[in-house]
């Protein structure tokens, strides 16, 4: 395993690759359930998820 002391404990593991695939991700799906960090691309789908896995 690479060591990389400059970069905060967050991401040390990660590949360029890696990084660049969570960013498109990121980018592609901004929104994020709060509850099991799945992501989706429309807020609507967020809502809709919300609803069905997490109603009370
Ligand atoms: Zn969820």
């Amino acid at each position: 395993m690479r060591n990389t002391p400059d970069i905060s404990s967050n991401s040390i593991t990660e590949t360029p690759q890696e990084r660049r695939e969570r960013f498109l991700l990121e980018f592609e799906k901004p929104f994020k359930c709060e509850k099991c960090n799945e992501r989706f691309k429309k807020k609507k789908y967020l809502r809709e998820h919300k609803t069905e896995a997490h109603s009370y």
